[in-house]
């Protein structure tokens, strides 16, 4: 068991390496090399964070792990390999693809995600749950952000890869990112070892903005306090940088990152049709219902003049509504 695990831990840490080679020194990569220079991935930015490239054959890696001596079976149970659809043996699970190793906190390469320079699918094709992988507990580079995150208390979240590494080239170094699952609670506690704030910086589309919506109550409940920053025109980070620059991302996105709640009204606002009496009222009931949520009274007292401002009613309404709403969920 622990024999095996050494041996897959091994096998990631030359595999990234020679998906590392094959990227910076061969002729078949120079078009996933075009790829990512077009996309804003200098030299050092490859080097940093040990990008590479996964050949379009079915037996690159798998002849070089079998030349090594590994046993492919074990191989395969470690998401290097797969199984032939047809016949005996295996071959290589990632073909043609961007290769982004996973590191574990130590700082080990552990698992990898695959991207295809193509619009074929599946766009990222990333290791599965292996015995050195566990997606519920593995944050991408945070091993390498950890020394940020703890100097400055403050973990930023994003999405994808390409976020975080852009992010990091912009200056923000303490940004990890799931991988293409939902954040956990086991997330959450790791992260909270390390810091007090969290800053949610996930995609500006729908998606992002809806997993931004439910990885809320999941940090505050580990004990986070927690901002996000909002991206325009359904932008991601990396998108944003590239149109608008490092400085602006860590200024207006990161560091002008919106409260919490702040964010929880937005995101209601946009479900309800604020031009009709109906809907205004009903956006205002589940607006003093997250308000009546938060824990200090001057916050609330700030928030409920905001909105009865807003909407022409008397803060002493809707006083009285989240101290209903209070009582109501003691
Ligand atoms: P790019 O900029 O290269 O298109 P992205 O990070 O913007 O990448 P998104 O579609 O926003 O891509 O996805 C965010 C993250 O979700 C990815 O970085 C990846 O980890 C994960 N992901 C995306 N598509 C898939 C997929 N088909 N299977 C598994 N994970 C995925
Ligand atoms: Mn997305
Ligand atoms: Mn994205
Ligand atoms: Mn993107």
């Amino acid at each position: 068991r622990q024999k095996e695990k050494h041996a897959l831990l091994e096998a990631h840490t030359y595999s990234a390496k020679l998906y590392h080679y094959l990227l910076q020194n061969m002729e078949v990569a120079k078009p996933a090399k075009a790829y990512l220079n077009s996309r804003g991935f200098t030299d050092a930015l490859i080097e940093e964070f040990g990008i590479g490239y996964a050949p379009a054959r079915w037996d690159t890696l798998t002849q070089a792990l079998e030349r090594k001596g590994y046993s492919l079976a074990e191989m395969e149970t470690g998401g290097l390999l797969s199984r032939r659809q047809e016949g005996e043996g295996y071959v290589d699970r990632f073909r043609d693809r961007i290769m982004f190793p996973i590191h574990d906190a130590n700082g080990r390469e552990i698992a990898f995600g695959g991207r295809l320079m193509t619009d074929g699918q599946p766009k990222y094709l990333n290791s599965p749950e292996t015995p050195l992988f566990n997606k519920s507990r593995t944050l991408y580079r945070l091993g390498q952000a950890r020394p940020a995150i703890r100097r400055m208390r403050q973990v930023v979240l994003l999405e994808g890869y390409v976020d975080v590494i852009k992010a990091w080239s912009a200056g923000v170094h303490q940004g990890v990112a799931t991988m293409g699952t939902a954040l956990t609670g086991e997330h959450a506690a790791l992260l909270k070892r390390f810091a007090d704030e969290a800053v949610i910086c996930y995609d500006g589309d729908d998606a992002g903005q809806a997993a931004a919506h439910k990885s809320i109550p999941i940090l505050e409940e580990a004990g986070f306090r927690v901002r996000v920053g909002i991206l325009p025109n359904r932008m991601d980070p990396d998108e944003y940088i590239t149109s608008y620059g490092p400085e602006p991302f860590v200024r207006e996105i990161i560091e002008g990152a919106v409260s919490a709640i702040k964010f929880q009204l937005i995101y209601l606002r946009k479900s309800h049709i604020l031009l009709e009496e109906d809907g205004r009222i009903r956006y205002l009931r589940e607006a003093v219902r997250l308000v009546a949520r938060r824990d200090s009274p001057t916050e609330r007292e700030l928030l409920l003049k905001e909105l009865a401002q807003e909407f022409g009613v008397s803060i002493d309404t809707l006083k009285q509504e989240a101290a209903d709403i209070r009582q109501q969920e003691k």
